[in-house]
């Protein structure tokens, strides 16, 4: 009877409503316990929508995204094979190639690279990695409170990663789990399943 009662009293948890972007691939890849977590985090944090703005990318959506990024100035600090494609993804800009060309030559270096295991995104990963790892962005512009929510998310162990243009360090109690970037376009948040 208590044991029902409480299954009751979860399933009343108040939850904060989760949107996606328009033509983002892969929602069947996500765990239903990290889609669960953003809706409590949410709602704990005070922000009563959640917008994913990216999850799964295919090499071709990632290049999409670094041309679009490069392209209006906003330079994200990658590691090693990030940068190696975001300076192939500049030089060609400079050059004047037209985009679509950009972006099969940016495409076509993140899959030489990635044959070589150096991947540019965590986004960026097989279909099956991915449902080991869930990496999801969350607007940083349409979250009120993106303090708040990266905190309440990092209650949870199996959030592994959040980079974050907001705040410092010892906003988190420096957890060693969260990166700043000021550069980050969204906050970035890495699940283990
Ligand atoms: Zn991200």
């Amino acid at each position: 009877m208590i044991k029902l009662e409480n299954e009751v009293a979860q399933l009343e948890q108040p939850k904060s409503e989760i949107k996606y972007d328009t033509g983002l691939e892969g929602k069947d890849l996500l765990s239903k316990a990290l889609l669960n977590l953003l809706a409590h985090a949410g709602h704990e944090s005070k922000n009563p929508t959640i917008y994913i703005t990216s999850m799964w990318r295919s090499p071709a959506k990632q290049a999409n995204a670094m041309y679009d990024n490069i392209s209006q100035g906003v330079i994200i600090s990658y590691a090693e094979p990030g940068r190696i494609v975001t300076q192939l993804i500049q030089a060609e800009i400079k050059n004047k190639t037209p985009k679509n060309q950009i972006i099969q030559l940016a495409e076509a270096k993140i899959n030489e690279l990635a044959e070589q295991s150096k991947l540019v995104s965590k986004h960026c990963i097989t279909k099956e990695q991915y449902q080991k790892l869930n990496v999801v962005d969350i607007s940083k512009t349409r979250t009120p409170n993106p303090r708040d929510l990266a905190k309440a998310l990092l209650k949870e162990a199996k959030v592994s990663r959040i980079i974050t243009p907001f705040g410092e360090l010892s906003t988190y109690g420096n957890d060693k789990r969260v990166l700043i970037d000021v550069k980050e376009p969204a906050i970035h948040v890495e699940y283990s399943v």
